[in-house]
């Protein structure tokens, strides 16, 4: 049986599947350009209505965390720097890279252009909007020195993000958090 979403009317089809396997678990996942709802062939149409809704929104909330696209990341960091640096970060281009595995970020300020490494897909937005400023940041000052650190405080998350990402290092037990192999070392 196929329906509509009733909260994205017209524009994704959601199909739902029920089997008699299963017994309690519900799964969803996309299939092209449709959303597949997998349910319990005893459950209600009520519970069926209920289930669509929570699995779609687990979906999308999962996209969105996933991958921002390269061009949603360069609207990202206008409108933090607009927010926390008064929008004078003017960043040309953001865009991920996979070569990228010893350092967060990094910057080339002549040409505006910042790069994100791929590992921090998936991570919390505070954690890459931090990344985000940290680079930004670095359009107007080079390295890592007071006035380097006292445009960060701005950003209420800074110490929180840099925990977490040290966490992340330690784990993995990446050689250094210097996202620039030229500044001076952090701390
Ligand atoms: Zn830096």
């Amino acid at each position: 049986m196929t329906s509509k979403s009733p909260r994205d009317p017209g524009t994704s089809a959601v199909e739902v599947r029920r089997s008699a396997r299963r017994s309690r678990t519900v799964s969803a996942y996309r299939e092209g350009d449709r959303t597949v709802v997998l349910i319990p062939a005893r459950m209600s149409e009520a519970e069926e209505r209920r289930w669509v809704g929570v699995m779609l929104d687990k979906l999308a909330a999962k996209e969105s965390r996933s991958v921002l696209g390269d061009r949603e990341l360069t609207e990202r960091a206008r409108r933090l720097s607009d927010q926390y640096f008064d929008g004078r970060a003017r960043p040309g281009s953001v865009r991920w890279v996979t070569n990228q595995n010893t350092r967060w970020g990094s910057c080339t300020p002549s040409e505006g252009s910042i790069r994100l490494s791929h590992r921090l897909q998936g991570m919390p937005e505070y954690v890459v909007d931090y990344v985000l400023l940290h680079e930004l940041a670095h359009l107007l000052v080079p390295g890592h020195g007071p006035r380097f650190w006292r445009l960060l405080e701005a950003y209420p998350r800074t110490e929180r993000a840099r925990g977490y990402l040290e966490g992340v290092a330690a784990v993995d037990r990446l050689p250094n958090l210097s996202d620039r192999p030229e500044d001076a070392r952090e701390e």
